[in-house]
């Protein structure tokens, strides 16, 4: 079997995909949090980590992965303070049930990955309309389910002395942990600079780079509207430690891999390291890897105020396919910085279009049969996924394979094997009837006629109704479905 190598961030090398003692990759992908519409560069890490997904499986591995969805303790800094992103999201939609904006956005969520055609993390396809009473089946766990393996953890690294209490939260003691910023390389002095001087500090925090892991319903928070009991009193956990719990909980306690973008690298992903250790003494990630941004041109982040952090829907509405949105966000390795504006996702329309109709070309000769699989471009494809996602190689191969003079069944063969890592439906797009819907409002007129012409019988005024359509650029056929009509080339 051939090895899948990625980047792993702690060590800063390629490094081989070790699988768990039964020999399954587990795969854990930091998601969502629901408190908004997530966009275009959200999208990117999910599509990266869904080529992963799909790659393993190319490749003969066996994948447990799991998304968390963070629906509760997410602060608008990643760090210890301000508003919870639910009661900010909530002001928004109208509302101030945190519940009601978590299952709005989830559905918004979830409807962009059907159409982006996204694998659940359960490695199911996904279905249109998912039943947010079973997210946990399809690989999909959601902060608010957990809160007793949550509770469990900090118990667990009270336990080994890493955590200490006061009157607003529970803390976990970054000075316990020789190596706790090891993964971001910065040193802890460094580390400060980020941390705010907040009026609202508390004065009772030992070092500022100590994070909660419990917050209580006191002070600034004594009005939070999620809350639960736990051993320290009402409230609600932090931010990191749904990761930390879930990891362990559902993976069991090893994580072959351990996604997010790299914004995760000095504090979210550097806190659920500091409390995997601090509850188990272990490293419980192999491999910390990491999605550089989806920028704007001038290689800003994408942000609202820009106007380039598009949500999915408004670039449908701009009349792009959901299928050239996948096509530029999986078309470059995961390490490479990429850089959106809307002439580089018309370039990848474009790239899916004439990859589609070069097929359609190819299959005007005939019928497509059952092919085989071309051994030789099948195994460059997979030595570039092996070699820590080479996509830009996979697509020169793809598009070589669709170049070659190969029989026409077999390139076919290949193409829809390839697409079951790619996922861009390339198959059922060239297979796609034109519709009636995209054809020039003369034309739709002109095929009516035809079509009264031939049921009175009137096949001489039939023919040249069919030489008019032809005139308008389209060659219409008889078919036991009635006129089929296709555009002339
Ligand atoms: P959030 O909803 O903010 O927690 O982010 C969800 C996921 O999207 C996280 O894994 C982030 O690292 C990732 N992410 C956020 N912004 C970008 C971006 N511009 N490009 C790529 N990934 C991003
Ligand atoms: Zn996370």
């Amino acid at each position: 079997m051939m090895k899948l190598k990625l980047y792993n961030t702690l060590t800063k090398s390629l490094e081989d995909v070790k699988p768990n003692s039964e020999g399954v990759v587990t795969l854990y992908n930091c998601g969502p949090t629901v408190y908004s519409h997530q966009h275009i560069g959200n999208y990117r890490a999910y599509a990266n980590w869904d080529i992963l997904h799909r790659a393993l499986l190319y490749l003969g591995y066996r994948v447990h992965r799991i998304m968390n969805i963070t629906d509760v303790g997410h602060l608008t800094s990643d760090e210890d303070f301000g508003e919870d992103k639910m009661e900010k999201g909530g002001r928004k939609l109208g509302t101030n049930d945190p519940y009601v904006v978590a299952e709005y956005y989830t559905k918004s969520f979830l409807s962009d990955m059907y159409r982006l055609n996204m694998l659940a993390p359960s490695g199911k396809a996904m279905d249109g309309d998912i039943d947010l009473a079973q997210l946990k089946e399809w690989g999909w766990i959601r902060a608010t389910a957990s809160i007793e393996p949550m509770i469990e953890l900090i118990k667990m690294m009270e336990e080994k002395g890493f955590v200490y209490e006061t009157k607003q939260a529970v803390y976990f003691d970054v000075s316990k942990y020789e190596e706790y910023t090891k993964l971001s390389g910065q040193r802890l002095e460094d580390k400060l600079v980020g941390v705010r001087d907040d009026v609202n500090v508390d004065q009772e925090k030992r070092h500022p780079a100590d994070f909660v892991l419990w917050m209580k319903r006191y002070g600034e928070y004594s009005d939070h509207a999620m809350h639960w009991n736990s051993p320290w009193g009402d409230g609600f956990p932090g931010w990191h430690i749904e990761c930390s719990a879930m990891g362990i909980e559902y993976l069991g306690g090893y994580i072959s891999v351990h996604t997010g973008g790299i914004e995760h690298i000095p504090v979210h992903h550097t806190n659920e390291r500091a409390q995997n250790f601090g509850a188990l003494n272990k490293e419980v990630v192999e491999l910390w890897v990491h999605n550089e941004h989806l920028q704007s041109k001038g290689g800003e982040k994408l942000a609202k105020s820009l106007g380039n952090a598009y949500t999915i829907n408004e670039l449908v509405d701009l009349g792009f396919d959901p299928m050239d949105i996948r096509w530029l966000l999986i078309s470059v390795n995961y390490k490479i910085p990429l850089q959106f504006s809307l002439e580089a996702l018309e370039g990848a329309k474009n790239s899916r279009l004439s990859l589609t109709s070069k097929l359609k070309n190819k299959m005007s000769i005939g019928s497509i049969q059952q092919g085989e699989v071309l051994e030789d471009f099948d195994n460059r494809f997979k030595m570039a996924l092996a070699d820590n996602l080479n996509m830009s190689e996979a697509f020169a191969v793809l598009i070589e394979v669709v170049k070659s003079r190969e029989a026409v069944n077999d390139i076919f063969a290949t193409v829809e094997s390839f697409d079951k890592v790619l996922g861009l439906n390339l198959i059922p797009a060239v297979l796609k009837k034109e519709e009636k819907e995209d054809l020039p409002q003369a034309v739709v007129e002109v095929l009516d006629l035809r079509a009264k012409a031939r049921e009175s019988g009137n096949y001489a005024e039939s023919d040249r109704l069919r030489d008019e359509i032809k005139n308008l650029g389209y060659i219409v056929k008889d078919t036991s479905n009635g006129q089929e009509v296709e555009r002339i080339k």
